[in-house]
Order: structure tokens, then sequence, then C-alpha cells
């Protein structure tokens, strides 16, 4: 991470340069080449001179997230290779579609606490750390561990699945080894000068007790310590996004406690907010806070890859938007915008062959009345943002 900030401001800082000075080349009047672009006289960086007009810098990064990945049985046996797992097939339709964001960000709804500690399905999973393997291979770089299922196979999943997050270096939040690892913010510096901060809670933990002194290890959904946490975040980052684990399992539109909790995010100024928990999607929304601030929802992402057989539990997406900083004249505005979604399916055949598939691409054979469903579920996604694109290339 060090490195890669160092980079990033090394690369910012060599941008704004070319930037500095290719303006003050525009600014020569030259009738001969009208059509000659900044980028096409940058081969030197010119020396910095004291900028006579303001800086005007403007980066941009895109996000994409990516509901539930619960992994049952049925998906981890057909991942078996010999003596190890391999989920790279699985995600290999939708591999492009993550690596092209600058930040991906996976829902790990079951914690990969690997083979060592026996894996487990419904109703206590534990999973292969391969799971891991196959995120990071697909171009995800941050994982939500704050889940109903977190607690499930207690606290030596945990740690165990923390130790190989560690080791493929994926920044993990929301689920913690200990008191002085959950003070860290999770911050990520992109190479494009935008900081982004990563948040994560959940409504519970299926009933099991949270053990006594480590709160820790999993956050629950608490108003007072989350805004305690997003005024820190804020400080620190350019944006705030939290993924939030709750809602009613199945249903297709949030609750009014879904609501409620999302106007209360948006009141204390997060950015974006990533739902899950109900297995299937619910709706985009722009939700205004009480400082005028936009906040942008994803009220579900569904599953993404989980062995649920039910039609809307197959169904997920990747959610993705974009961030713009502009820096002009010793001030910065940040702004999130321009949502776009990728409906997914999860196709498989008597329990093998899982695959997830951008809805797009579906034909007849691999899901009857693909492009009917298809039309059905961008209606549902943008119900309340006409506006929102979708993905299709
Ligand atoms: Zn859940």
């Amino acid at each position: 991470m060090t490195k890669g900030t160092i980079l990033g401001i090394f690369i910012f800082s060599f941008l704004s340069l070319v930037l500095v000075s290719c303006g003050g080349e525009n600014a020569i009047d030259n009738n001969t080449e009208p059509t000659r672009t900044a980028g096409s006289h940058a081969e030197k960086p010119i020396e910095p001179k004291e900028p006579k007009e303001p800086i005007n810098v403007v980066q941009e990064i895109s996000i994409s997230a990516i509901g539930d990945m619960l992994i049952h049985n049925s998906v981890y046996n057909d991942a078996l290779v010999g003596s190890s797992y391999d989920f790279k097939p699985m995600l290999e339709r939708v591999k492009p579609f993550l690596s092209d964001a600058t930040i991906s960000i996976a829902n790990q709804e079951t914690m990969i606490g690997g083979t060592e500690l026996g894996l487990s399905s419904y109703p206590t999973f534990n999973s292969p750390t391969e799971v891991g393997d196959a995120l990071k291979w697909a171009g995800v770089n941050v994982v939500s561990l704050a889940n109903n299922h977190t607690l499930d196979r207690g606290e030596e999943a945990i740690q165990r699945a923390i130790e190989h997050w560690e080791a493929i270096d994926m920044m993990y939040t929301g689920s913690y080894k200990s008191e002085q690892d959950r003070d860290q913010l999770r911050i990520m510096e992109t190479e494009e000068g935008i900081s982004v901060a990563f948040l994560s809670y959940t409504y519970g933990t299926n009933g099991i007790p949270v053990p006594t002194g480590k709160d820790y290890l999993v956050n629950l959904i608490d108003q007072e310590l989350m805004a305690a946490e997003i005024s820190k975040a804020k400080e620190k980052a350019d944006v705030v996004v939290l993924s939030l684990h709750f809602g009613n399992e199945y249903e297709r539109l949030p609750n009014q406690q879904q609501k409620d909790l999302v106007q209360f995010l948006a009141d204390k100024g997060v950015d974006v907010i990533l739902g899950h928990h109900p297995h299937v999607l619910q709706p985009v929304d722009w939700v205004t806070g009480e400082n005028g601030n936009r906040t942008l929802v994803i009220y579900s992402l569904g599953n993404f890859l989980s062995g649920q057989d039910e039609f809307y539990r197959q169904i997920g997406g990747i959610f993705k938007f974009h961030i713009t900083k502009t820096m002009s004249d010793g001030e910065t505005v940040v702004e999130v915008h321009t949502p776009e979604f990728l409906p997914t399916f999860v196709k498989y055949e008597n329990w093998r062959d899982y695959e997830v598939i951008p809805m797009y691409q579906l034909t007849e054979e691999e899901l009857t009345n693909a492009s009917v469903h298809y039309e059905e579920i961008k209606e549902h996604m943008s119900r309340w943002v006409p506006e929102l694109k979708f993905i299709e290339e």
C-alpha cells in the first residue's frame, strides 16, 4: 500500500505537471495546427513555472461492486480439482467487467476458513481459501466481511480467513483480527489521487453471540458507532463507501427500516451505500441527505455466486459508479456519478458447472425467455433512477 501511495503521488504530480504545461502550450496561438491535441506534444515534461492561470486538474476513477459470495457445498464440490479448489472458471465470463474498474468490492458472505478447519455449507458455512484467490484473480481488491454468517464457525474461521486475505494482499473491512486492526480505517489510495474509505456493518449474526470483549470480530449496525466511523472516514478520504448487510431475505423491494437507515447514513454524508442480504436484487436510488448532499444506494446486490436455486436468487449483478475529483484554484470538488449496472445470472445444471454469466449474453438455451427476464430485471433496477445505464459490452 505504501508503495502504491508513493507511486500514486508521483503519477499524480507528474500528470498535474503535464496538464499545467499543456495548458501553457495551448495558450499559444497556433493557427497552422488547430487540430493538434494536448496529448500529442507531451513528450518532455517542462520545468514547472509559476502558473499564470488557475490550475485545473480533473481525475476520475470507477468502482464496481458485487453481492453475496455464498459458497454452498454444491458450489465448492463443483470447484474441486484434485485436492484443491478452483473457482476461477465460475467467474471467467464476468472477470472483464470486474477487472476494468479502478477498485472492485465483493461481499464475502461466508468466511474462507479453509479446508484444515473442515468445509461446511448452510446453515453454518466455512469455505475454501481459493474463493479469495478467484476473487483476486477476477479483479476484486476489497472484501466486505460483516455478514450474518461471519460468526458461523467462530473466531477460528475468521482468523484463518483474515490470514489468507492478508497473504493475497486483499483489503478487508467489517471483520477484524484485533481491536488494533479495527481501528485502522480502510482507505484505498488510488494512483489517480482519489482516496476511498470502505466501511461495513451487518444487522446481526444469526443469533450467535459476539464473543465477550471481541466486538472487532464483526461490525454490527449501531448508529452511534457508524456515525463516529463515518466522520473519521470523511476527514481522511475523498469518498466514503459503506456496505450494509440488511433487509428481509427474498424481498425484491426495500422495507421501511432499510430506507430509514439509508436516510440516516445519507444525513451523515456517506457517498455510496452497497446493500446486501436479501439474496435478490433491490433497486438503485439517489437519496438526499440533510445537508443537500446526494447518496447513491443500491438496496440489494443479490447473490453473485451461490448454490441457491430459486430464479430471482440466481440473479445478481455488477454495480458500477464513477468518481470525479476536480481541483481548481485550491478548491477540490468530489462527485459520485453515472451509476451503471450489469445484471448477472448463476447458471448450473444438476448442481454442477456453476458459472456467473452477464444476462445480456444469455442465450435461450442457457435460460428460457432470457431476453424477457433481462428486460424485467432492467426495469426493476431502474424504477427510481431511470437514467441508470446498463452495461452491454
Ligand atoms: Zn446474509
